[in-house]
C-alpha cells in the first residue's frame, strides 16, 4: 500500500513553518486519539499516521531528506520508518507537543492518576442478588434487611491493608504520584514516556508490614446485613441498584454496587396482569340467582363486594385503586378484576334432583344470552384494552 504525502495526513502545505506543523498535528492527534475513539481501528491508523508524519516533518534534517526524496529517502535512513510507531513511541512525543501541563487535561487524565488524588486500590465487584417479594409488600413497598456474604472493608487495618500507620509509605519509586517518567535522550531528541508505577501499582503507597486480618488487601470476606428500600410497585424482573453496597474496593478502592433483582411470589389466589390484579370468584347457582354479600382477598387485606340477583358466569366485577401502585407514578393505581364464576353442582341428593327436575322445563331456566348486556369474549376485551 503506498503511504499518503506527510503534509497531506498532518493537512499542512510543504511550506508550513514548524510551528505551523506542531499547530497542525495537535489538531489530527487529538481527532484521532484512541481516549476518544476507543476500539475505532480506523481511527487508531489515522492517529499513528500523523505521529509518524510529525516525527518526520518536525525534524528540519529528517524532512528535508523527505522533501527531496519522498519516502524512499526516508526509509532508506536506517531506522525504517516505514513500519510505524508504536503507541509508547507516539504518547512519548506528547510532552513536546502538547506540553506537560496539558497531557492530563486534554485527555481526561485517564492514563495515570495525578499526584492531588489519593492513590487507591482497586474497585470492588457488583454484587448480585434476588429478592423474592409477595404481593402485599409489593402493594406498599417494603424495607427488607438481607444478609450477604461479601467483601467488606477490614476492621482491623481500617481497610489501608496496613499493620499500622508506621508501615504506610509512601512509593519511594514514584514519589506517591502513582506514574513514573523516563526521559530518555534519542538521536531524535528527549523522549518522555508516562507510565504506571510498577512498584505500588499506582495507588502511590506502599506497605511495609501487611495487616494480619486481611493479609494486606484491606478487605475481608463477611457476612453483612444490609437494608433495602423497595419502592411500591415494582415487578419480578426489575433491577434495584444500591450504590456502593457491592464487594468492597483493595486497599480503600471504591466498592462495588449491589443489584438486587425482585422476583414475585405466587399467591394462592390472586394473579397480577401488569397494574391489575385478577380474581376468580366461585358462587352457587342459587346466590347467582338471588344475589349474596361477600368478601374477596385484595392485596390490602379483604374487601366486600355485593353480587346483584341473576349474575351470570362470566360477569366480571372492577374494584377500582385495588391493584398495584405504579412504581413510576405514586398516583396510578391499577384495579382488581373479579371474575364470576357459577358452580354447576356435581353431586345431588335424591330429593335435590327431584326440586331441579321440576324447574327443569320452567321457560325462565333456558339460557337467553341476548338479553345479557354483552358476551364475555367482548367484555375481556374492553377490561384489559
Ligand atoms: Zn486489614
Ligand atoms: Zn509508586
Amino acid at each position: 500500500m503506498s503511504k499518503r504525502d506527510y503534509y497531506e495526513v498532518i493537512g499542512v502545505s510543504k511550506s508550513a513553518s514548524q510551528e505551523e506543523i506542531k499547530k497542525a498535528y495537535r489538531k489530527v492527534a487529538m481527532q484521532y486519539h484512541p481516549d476518544r475513539n476507543p476500539g475505532d481501528k480506523a481511527a487508531e491508523e489515522k492517529f499513528k499516521e500523523a505521529a509518524e508524519a510529525y516525527e518526520i516533518l518536525s525534524d528540519t534534517d529528517k524532512r528535508a531528506q523527505y522533501d527531496r526524496f519522498g519516502h524512499a529517502g526516508i526509509s532508506g535512513n536506517g531506522r525504517g520508518f516505514g513500519g510505524g510507531m508504536n503507541m509508547e513511541d507516539i504518547f512519548s512525543q506528547f510532552g513536546d507537543v502538547f506540553g506537560d501541563d496539558l497531557f492530563g487535561s486534554f485527555f481526561g487524565g485517564g492514563r495515570s492518576t495525578r499526584g492531588s488524588q489519593r492513590a487507591r486500590g482497586a474497585r470492588g465487584s457488583n454484587l448480585r442478588v434476588k429478592l423474592k417479594l409477595n404481593y402485599e409488600e409489593i402493594a406498599r413497598g417494603v424495607t427488607k434487611n438481607i444478609k450477604v456474604k461479601k467483601y467488606v472493608s477490614c476492621a482491623t487495618c481500617n481497610g489501608s491493608g496496613a499493620r499500622d500507620k508506621g508501615s504506610v509509605q509512601t512509593c519511594v519509586t514514584c514519589q506517591g504520584s502513582g506514574q513514573v517518567r523516563k526521559v530518555q535522550n534519542t538521536f531524535l531528541g528527549q523522549m518522555q514516556t508516562v507510565t504506571t508505577c510498577p512498584t505500588c501499582n499506582g495507588e502511590g503507597t506502599t506497605i511495609t508490614a501487611k495487616c494480619g486480618s486481611c493479609k494486606g488487601e484491606g478487605r475481608v470476606y463477611a457476612e453483612e446485613t444490609i437494608t433495602i428500600e423497595v419502592p411500591a410497585g415494582v415487578q419480578a424482573g426489575m433491577q434495584l441498584n444500591v450504590s456502593g453496597k457491592g464487594n468492597a474496593g483493595e486497599r480503600g478502592g471504591m466498592a462495588g454496587d449491589l443489584i438486587v433483582l425482585i422476583e414475585e411470589e405466587t399467591h394462592k389466589e390472586l394473579h397480577r396482569e401488569g397494574l391489575n390484579v385478577a380474581y376468580d370468584l366461585h358462587i352457587s347457582f342459587t346466590d347467582a340467582v338471588f344475589g349474596t354479600s361477600l368478601e374477596v382477598p385484595t392485596i390490602d387485606g379483604r374487601a366486600k363486594i355485593k353480587v346483584p340477583p341473576g349474575t351470570q358466569s362470566g360477569k366480571i366485577f372492577r374494584l377500582k385503586g385495588k391493584g398495584f401502585p405504579n412504581v413510576h407514578s405514586s398516583y396510578d393505581r391499577g384495579d382488581q378484576l373479579i371474575q364470576v364464576n357459577v358452580w354447576t353442582p356435581q353431586q345431588l341428593t335424591d330429593e335435590e334432583k327431584s326440586a331441579l327436575e321440576q324447574l327443569a322445563d320452567s321457560p325462565n331456566l333456558k339460557p337467553q344470552p341476548e338479553k345479557t348486556e354483552k358476551g364475555f369474549f367482548e367484555k375481556i376485551k374492553d377490561l384489559f384494552s
